[in-house]
């Protein structure tokens, strides 16, 4: 037969091996706390297999369980020495809920169980204190009617209301026990009233009453919706604890209180809590009292007069710091703890792993490693990875008050404030005139990336989490919040309207990139601290991780960047985005206009230096790395003129009229430019783009070696292929083009030609390209997009419905959707391996600095991802956890 009751406290324990699972968090440690001789209140823990059972019966108790539930009572009772109903000295309990993870206030708990009209005077005998007890009872019948009798909660509040209006008071505590003996008939006459039955008297029935309510709770609307956001299982139940009461209320020798082991929000190692004398657990939550600090130092440091614990029950805090330490040593990680003073004897009723900022956990970690607690490796895993964002940017003080306009998608964390202009000449003129602004756009594009640079934080109303906003912003370091749904953008007025709200150029916002938010006014913000304990820990997880990390970047700057971060290599240098430099359109439009070879080797010899200047800077700061160019590969309807000075300013640079570039513009418009005439399809019609590119790369190289003595070693990818012709006649283009420049420059570079893979036909025919390809990035963005047929630009408007309905776990642009995209990588992977088993494997879409998709490319055993600069330590650190996961 199933056990579904197990026991703990007074020195007995049915095991259950501290097993959360069955026990849930809260039974488990309780049950561990009292095996190591804590002092916790003897009671039992029902199962939550149970609570699975319960629901599978049709919410129905078997039989077998009030034995087992009346053995555990007859437990409470021999440790207690009272009695469950006992009109003289009566045993109270308290029925509480723990599922296997904490869900904090969203499951019931009734405290003082086991009172009635008899028993209360019998608790008035026992504890001499005829206040206490009837306030004990009067909390107990709120309670029982609020959770069980499911009653309205307002009315019992408004009685307690009038008890006190009619005494003039303003506190409960001021309430008699005469006071409260009438508020408890009060009570009594609104559960008849509304229940239609007499406020329950037998102290069993109690008892079920108040454990089926803790299993109803497990699914009520609000707990339904806090294991949707937080992903747990509802097949997981709750368990139910059943605990002999302490009592934190009985006078001044008493007391109740919460406690972090350290510093939940900085780390440090300080006990952390507060306190309140004379009262019991939800007075504390309730905040009805100003609670008291634990110790005198941080009283001190608040400038706080009440005393503090460790001053005002000096003997017990020592005995409680004892157990903070006990406790540390025991589960090897900060704890939230719960007790309770009763009458001078402490008393421990909860102990859990406490909630931590990303700055606490980073410093625990690294301290507890240090301190011999933990191992280095344990350190790694504990930190989370995504959290460490909050690090590397500024972020908005949890302090300062904000004025909430709207919310879009978190798209690049780091806050932000500046004034709102809703064009990138004017955040650049701004920008330059020491302003900070925040760029606004419906959406953005590669002609706004200087107006992007110059801003401090960018605002789009369209566009999901790989639109191009959010990607180009990630790799500056900008803060972005993109797809800002309710925004309605004015750009020729220079105003936005949200709901009634208007917004103005210059007026000033903040933006806050790792939540999505916008808010009016500027919010004050707080540096990040990049020093000591954050480079300890990447060391530690640099020592276990396999996966190589490199980066996503395009100008010095943001390599440097990257590389100060740990970068060890560039895996995406996306050469388009060197071509929207105003010193480079115009050369740049002339050669897309041009309407024959002649006309666009006019133009692309203009750009040739501009691009060997940059390749050889990028080379000079990524020395003795590799570095993967991709030639050119977005839609050429980016890089086409808008305004009449812009036609006028390419057809003087051309030599053709206005009329003549207009209607070759008109000629190039696609009606579907993410599947048009972009990627190798441009190196395909046009082989002297990419031979112009091609030369840049070899030139610059050879320069490089020249200038430095170290040659660095480019990667030369080819994008969007979907064959092997394709790459072939790519890569005879960049051969010839190579061997040409040797020979000019009397030196030869080792270089490697490979391809991307973003379309599911390449990867179905990896085999085939591999016999060309010397190493494949995997472009998730674009595969993800054309594996889906779900357009990276638009999925915002639909996609977090799609994640709401659990159609996605989630957003497959931002963690690899690996049942279908995964699918083909593992495939492309064999694939290519079979053909060329030392093609190296990486991954550059925006998922390669994605935790969850970087244990997914661990698993698969590609060479190393490649995540924009920001997001380089965080790739570190989630793929030194792969790795210990794979051990
Ligand atoms: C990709 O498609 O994943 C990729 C890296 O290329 P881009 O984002 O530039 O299309
Ligand atoms: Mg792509």
């Amino acid at each position: 037969m199933t056990k579904y009751v197990y026991r703990f406290g007074g020195g007995v324990s049915d095991g259950g091996q501290g097993d959360k699972n069955l026990l849930g968090g809260k039974g488990a440690n309780l049950d561990g706390m009292a095996s190591i001789g804590l002092p916790v209140p003897p009671g039992f823990t029902i199962t939550t297999e149970m609570c699975t059972r319960y629901y599978d019966d049709g919410e129905v108790f078997p039989e077998s369980l009030r034995e087992e539930v009346a053995n555990g009572i007859a437990h409470i009772e021999g440790v207690t020495g009272k009695k469950f109903g006992d009109v003289a000295d009566p045993l109270l309990v308290s029925v509480r809920s723990g599922a296997r993870v904490s869900m904090p206030g969203m499951m019931d708990t009734v405290l003082n169980l086991g009172l009635n009209d008899e028993t209360v005077t019998g608790l008035v005998a026992a504890s001499g204190d005829a206040r206490f007890a009837w306030d004990s009872y009067r909390r107990f019948i709120q309670m029982y009617s609020d959770v069980v009798l499911e009653l309205d909660h307002g009315s019992f509040e408004e009685a307690l209301e009038i008890a006190k209006e009619d005494k003039g008071f303003t506190l409960d505590t001021e309430l008699s026990a005469e006071d409260l003996q009438a508020l408890v008939s009060t009570y009594k006459k609104l559960v008849e009233e509304q229940w239609g039955k007499p406020f329950p008297q037998d102290v069993n029935d109690q008892l079920w009453g108040a454990v089926g309510a803790v299993f109803g709770s497990w699914q009520s609307e609000r707990a339904k919706v806090y294991r949707r956001l937080n992903d747990i299982p509802g097949g997981w139940g709750t368990a139910v604890n059943v605990q002999a009461m302490v009592f934190g209320n009985m006078g001044d020798t008493s007391a109740t209180g919460v406690a972090f082991t350290r510093d939940p929000a900085t780390g440090e190692r300080a006990y952390y809590g507060e306190f309140l004398i004379n009262a019991q657990g939800e007075d504390v939550v309730a905040g009805i009292r100003t609670p008291q600090y634990l110790t005198r130092q941080a009283r001190e440091r608040a400038g706080a007069k009440p005393a503090s614990m460790e001053e005002a029950m000096p003997e017990t805090y020592v005995e409680l710091a004892r157990v903070f330490d006990l406790l540390e040593t025991h589960y090897r990680d900060m704890q939230d703890i719960e007790f309770t003073v009763e009458r001078g004897k402490l008393w421990m009723l909860q102990t859990r792993s406490g909630k931590r900022t990303a700055k606490a956990a980073l410093k625990i970690a690294v301290d507890m490693a240090n301190e011999g607690l933990i191992t280095e490796a344990e350190a790694v895993a504990r930190v989370d990875a995504a959290a460490l964002d909050q690090l590397l940017h500024p972020t908005l003080d949890p302090k300062a008050p904000r004025d909430v306009l709207t919310k879009g998608l978190p798209a690049s964390p780091g806050a932000a404030s500046g004034q709102v202009v809703f064009d990138a000449d004017t955040a650049e003129r701004l920008a330059e005139m020491g302003e900070a602004v925040i760029l606004v756009r419906v959406e953005t594009s590669p002609e706004d990336i200087h107006g992007m640079h110059a801003a401090k934080g960018i605002l789009t109303a369209r566009g999901g989490m790989t639109s191009h906003a959010a990607v180009v912003a990630r790799g500056m370091g900008r803060p972005c919040v993109s797809g800002a749904g309710s925004l309605a953008i004015d750009s020729k007025a220079k105003t936005m309207r949200i709901g009634s709200r208007e917004v103005k150029e210059g007026d000033i916002i903040t933006i806050d990139g790792a939540s999505g938010e916008v808010m009016f006014g500027s919010v004050a913000t707080v540096q990040p601290e990049l020093a000591g304990d954050f480079g300890t820990l990447m060391v530690w997880a640099d020592k276990v991780r396999r996966l190589k990390v490199r980066t996503n970047a395009e100008t010095p700057a943001d390599c440097r960047t990257a590389r100060e971060f740990g970068a060890e290599g560039i895996g995406l240098c996306r050469t388009e985005h060197m071509f929207f430099d105003a010193a480079r359109i115009t050369a740049v439009r002339q050669m897309i206009l041009a309407d024959s070879e002649k006309g666009r080797r006019a133009a692309l010899d203009k750009l040739l230096p501009e691009q060997r200047k940059d390749f050889a800077e990028i080379f000079e700061v990524m020395a003795g790395l590799p570095v993967t160019i991709r030639l050119l590969d977005p839609p050429l309807h980016e890089f086409l003129p808008h305004q009449e000075s812009e036609f006028a300013e390419v057809a003087q640079a051309a030599g053709v009229s206005v009329d003549e570039l207009k209607r070759r513009a008109n000629e190039l418009h696609e009606f579907n430019p993410m599947l048009g005439h972009r990627g190798c399809r441009l190196g395909v019609t046009y082989p002297e783009i990419y031979e112009m590119q091609a030369r840049a790369i070899f030139e610059a190289a050879c320069d490089i070696a020249e200038k430095s003595g170290a040659a660095p070693i480019p990667e030369v990818m080819v994008p969007l292929v979907a064959t092997k012709r394709e790459l072939e006649l790519m890569k005879d283009v960049i051969d010839t083009t190579a061997k040409a420049v040797f020979a000019e420059k009397g030196r030869t570079i080792d270089y490697l030609v490979g391809t991307m893979i973003e379309l599911p036909r390449a990867a179905l025919k990896a085999g085939e390209i591999a016999e060309v390809g010397a190493f494949f990035s995997f472009g998730t963005n674009d595969l993800t997009q054309t594996t889906l047929g779900v357009s990276r630009d638009d999925a915002g408007r639909f996609l977090t419905t799609y994640v709401d309905k659990g159609i996605f776990p989630r957003d497959p642009f931002v963690s690899i959707d690996v049942e279908g995209v995964g699918q083909l990588i593992e495939l492309a992977a064999e694939r290519g391996r079979a053909t060329r088993p030392d093609i190296k494997l990486g991954i550059c879409g925006e998922h390669g600095g994605d935790p969850a998709s970087i244990a997914f490319c661990e698993q698969t055993g590609l060479d190393y991802v490649s995540a924009s600069p920001y997001r380089v330590p965080i790739a570190r650190l989630a793929a030194a956890q792969a790795a210990l996961k794979a051990r």
